[in-house]
């Protein structure tokens, strides 16, 4: 577990900024969403946070550490996407542990680890079947479980139920929120669905065209949006 600063971030492709100047401070273990309407700036946040894409201006510290320079790998950082695809040639259990191997985990390690992720998320029976032997909702856990098995600091989720269907999309929201319970990893989970960050945030950072319009708990933006966007964007149905 570890906080997370984001102070000042900028992002530029070219001449077109992206996002302007975002400052987003995260406490140890806390479950944060951004969320925001398509475009606003989420994904980039997050791949920044994860390393895969440079940073304009600004900083961002995981724990002690200004992790600007630090390249993907060296972070502490799991992250789970819309589009998990699984190696379909891999049993659930190599697809959990392959992270593991590439890091030269020794294969005691690796098991002790695959086994623990797969009694987390119910995998156990299904370690020896292949991903197209599973449903949507089990394909989605083990690539929960791919993130899990790092053990690392922090967790990123990029809209990883938008691929789902609505009732599925309900219970892995339980799934998530329960297995943040257990393991208190930090967590900052993107969407595009205000009713998903309503009921999963300890805060909620709502963003709007590269800026933060408003952070707080759910409640404090439902009572006392700060501004029209912010009103109109929590209160919609969705
Ligand atoms: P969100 O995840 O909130 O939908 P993104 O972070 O994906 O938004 O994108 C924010 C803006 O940055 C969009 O206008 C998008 O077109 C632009 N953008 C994202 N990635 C790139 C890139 N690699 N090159 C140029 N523009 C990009
Ligand atoms: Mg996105």
């Amino acid at each position: 577990m570890s906080s997370v600063q984001i102070r000042d971030v900028r992002k530029s492709f070219g001449n077109f900024e992206v996002l302007h100047g975002v400052t987003i401070p995260i406490e140890d273990g806390q479950f944060v969403v951004l969320v925001g309407p398509s475009g606003c700036g989420k994904s980039t946040l997050l791949r920044m946070l994860a390393g895969l894409e440079n940073i304009t201006s600004g900083t961002i510290s995981i724990g002690d550490r200004v992790v600007n320079n630090v390249q993907p790998k060296e972070r502490d950082i799991a992250m789970v996407f819309q589009n998990y695809a699984l190696y379909p040639h891999m049993t659930v259990a190599d697809n959990m542990g392959f992270s593991l191997k590439l890091r030269n985990a020794s294969s005691e390690e690796i098991n002790k680890r695959v086994k623990r992720a797969a009694e987390i998320l119910a995998l156990s029976p299904l370690l020896d079947r292949y991903p197209r032997q599973l449903s949507g909702g089990q394909r989605q856990r083990v690539a929960m479980g791919r993130a899990i098995v790092r053990d690392p600091q922090v967790f990123l989720f990029d809209e990883p139920l938008s691929n789902l269907d609505a009732k599925l999309r309900v219970a892995m929201r339980t799934e998530i929120k329960e297995l943040h319970q257990r393991l208190k990893t930090t967590t900052v989970y993107v969407t595009h669905d205000q009713i998903e960050a309503m009921t999963m945030a300890d805060k909620i950072v709502v963003m709007h065209d590269g800026i933060v319009e408003q952070m707080g708990t759910p409640l404090e933006l439902y009572d006392k949006p700060d501004n029209q966007f912010v009103a109109g964007f929590i209160g919609s149905p969705a």
